[in-house]
C-alpha cells in the first residue's frame, strides 16, 4: 500500500509536462566500459574490444587474432568461467591473463521463479564511476520458456529516460545506458543459470523448450529502458550474440522494441539486422501523447512513415506493433477499425498486451471480451492479433513491470522516513517480500 501511495504520487507530479524537455525525466549518462579500478571481465566484449584487452597486456600483434579467437570460443561457445578451463591456451599467456581479467559475470543478486516457469533476475552490474555513483547499477532481465522457444528479454539501460504514464520503469530515477558488455552478459547469465552451454543439463524442474531447440533461441529487447537511446551498444551487442561463431542467435530471433524513436530505425536496420516491435498503444495523437510522451517528437504519421522505410521489412520480415490494452482509454471497436486503416501497406503483426498492473498504476487491463472483440476486428481484416498472455505477473515480470528492487527499497525507506520509520523498518519490510 505504502508504495503504491508513492508512486502515485510520482505519477502525478510527472503526468502533465508541458514542454517537450519533460518527455524525457533526466539526461542520458553513458558508462565508462566496466569497473574503473582493478581486473575488468572479458564477458560480453565485442571481438574488437577482446583483441584491444590482449594488446594492453602485450600480446604481439601477429598473435592477437589467433588469440582472440581461441578466447571468443571460449567465452561465448563453451561459456568458459575461468581461465584455467582453456587448453589450448598456454599457461605463460593463461597466467598474464589471470592477472589482467576475469571472466566474471554480474551478480546474480535474485532469482524468482513464476508458476509459470519465468523466471526473473535482478543482476548487479560492476560501478562504472560517477554515472551510478559508485555503487554499481541494478537491472532485470526475464526468462519466458515455451514448448517451442525460450525468449530472453533483456534490458538496454538502467530504468528509462521516457516517461509512458503506464509503464513502472518509467519512475525508476537512476538511468543510465547499458554497455554492450552488460547487455551480453545477460545473455551470458541466462545460459549459466540454465545450463544452456555444451555438455549441460538445466538444473531440475526448470522449465526450458522441448523441442531440442537452444533453451534460449530468442531474445527481445523489451526489459528495462529505450533500446534506441542506446543505439551503439545495442547494435554492438546485437553483433556479439548473433555472431555465429559466437552466442550464435539468430538475427531474425532478435527484436528490438521502441516506444519511437524515429531517427535511429535506418541503423537499426542496416547495422543490427534485427526485427522491429513499435509500441504504438494508440491511433490518435492526442491519446499517444499521454500514453507515450515521445510522441510528441515523433508523431504517429511520422512514425509509420519510418515503418514503412525500415530497411529489409517485408512480408518475411514483418514489423510488430505492440498495443496495450487499457480499460475505457484505447480499446473501442472505432480504435481497432482505426488501428488496422493507420497500419494498411505496413507488413506488420498486431500484438495485444494486457496491461500488467503494478502498484500504484492509474489504468486497468480491459476486460477479457473486449480484448477478444479488439481481437476479432484485427483479426478479419487479415492480421494475425496474438493477444499476448501475460508470464511471470506473479513475480512482477511481465512487460513494463520491471523496476529494480534497490529502487523500490528506496522508494520505501522515503516514504517509511517521511512516515518516521527508521531503517530497521525498512529492511523488515524489504524481507517480508
Ligand atoms: N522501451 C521500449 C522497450 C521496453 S518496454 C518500448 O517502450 O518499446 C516493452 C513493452 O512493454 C513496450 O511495448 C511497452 O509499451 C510495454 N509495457 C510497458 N508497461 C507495460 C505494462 N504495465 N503493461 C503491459 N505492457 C507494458
Ligand atoms: Fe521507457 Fe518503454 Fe517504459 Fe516507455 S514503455 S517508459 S519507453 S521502458
Amino acid at each position: 500500500m505504502a508504495s503504491a501511495s508513492f508512486d502515485t504520487a510520482r505519477r502525478e507530479r510527472r503526468a502533465d509536462p508541458s514542454s517537450l524537455d519533460a518527455i524525457e525525466k533526466a539526461p542520458e549518462v553513458r558508462p565508462e566500459a566496466m569497473a574503473a579500478t582493478g581486473r575488468t571481465s572479458l564477458v560480453g566484449l565485442t571481438r574488437f574490444a577482446l583483441t584491444e584487452r590482449l594488446a594492453a597486456i602485450g600480446v604481439p600483434e601477429r598473435e592477437q587474432r589467433m588469440r582472440s579467437g581461441q578466447l571468443w570460443h571460449w567465452i561465448n561457445v563453451r561459456g568458459a568461467a575461468s581461465f584455467e578451463a582453456m587448453t589450448n591456451v598456454g599457461k605463460g599467456l593463461k597466467a598474464q591473463l589471470a592477472e589482467a581479467y576475469t571472466l566474471d559475470r554480474p551478480e546474480v543478486v535474485s532469482e524468482q521463479v513464476s508458476r509459470d516457469g519465468t523466471r526473473k533476475w535482478l543482476l548487479r552490474m560492476p560501478p562504472t564511476g560517477r554515472h551510478d555513483h559508485n555503487r554499481g547499477a541494478e537491472i532485470e532481465c526475464v526468462y519466458i520458456p515455451a514448448n517451442d522457444r525460450g525468449t530472453l528479454c533483456v534490458s538496454s539501460q538502467v530504468g528509462c529516460t521516457l516517461t509512458c504514464s503506464f509503464c513502472h520503469t518509467g519512475t525508476q530515477r537512476l538511468v543510465r545506458n547499458l554497455s554492450a558488455q552488460e547487455i551480453t552478459a545477460q545473455l551470458v547469465v541466462a545460459r549459466d543459470r540454465l545450463g544452456d552451454w555444451p555438455g549441460q543439463t538445466p538444473p531440475k524442474g526448470t522449465f526450458v523448450p522441448v523441442d531440442g531447440s537452444r533453451f534460449v533461441s530468442n531474445i527481445v529487447f523489451m526489459g528495462m529502458g529505450e533500446p534506441l537511446y542506446n543505439v551503439d551498444n545495442v547494435i554492438d551487442a546485437i553483433g556479439v550474440m548473433s555472431d555465429h561463431e559466437g552466442l550464435g542467435l539468430s538475427r531474425r530471433r532478435i527484436t528490438v522494441s521502441t516506444s519511437g524513436v524515429v531517427p535511429h530505425f535506418e541503423r537499426l536496420g542496416i547495422d543490427a539486422n534485427a526485427m522491429l516491435a513499435i509500441s504504438l498503444h494508440a491511433v490518435r495523437d492526442d491519446l499517444r501523447d499521454e500514453l507515450v510522451p515521445l510522441n510528441r517528437k515523433y508523431p504517429i504519421r511520422t512514425l509509420l512513415d519510418a515503418c514503412r522505410n525500415y530497411p529489409g521489412v517485408s512480408n518475411a520480415r514483418r514489423i510488430t506493433f505492440e498495443y496495450v490494452m487499457l480499460k475505457g482509454v484505447n480499446d473501442s471497436d472505432a480504435e481497432a477499425r482505426e488501428l488496422v486503416r493507420l497500419l494498411k501497406g505496413i507488413p506488420a503483426k498486431i500484438n495485444l498486451i494486457p496491461f500488467n498492473p503494478w502498484p500504484g498504476s492509474r489504468y486497468e487491463c480491459s476486460d477479457w471480451e473486449r480484448i477478444e472483440r479488439f481481437s476479432e476486428i484485427v483479426f478479419n481484416a487479415g492480421y494475425a492479433s496474438p493477444v499476448r498472455t501475460p508470464r511471470g505477473r506473479d513475480i512482477l515480470a511481465a512487460c513494463g513491470q520491471l523496476k529494480s528492487e534497490t529502487e523500490k527499497l528506496r522508494a520505501r525507506a522515503r516514504l517509511m522516513l517521511e512516515d518516521g520509520i527508521g531503517a530497521e523498518g525498512v529492511y523488515a519490510a524489504a524481507a517480508d517480500d
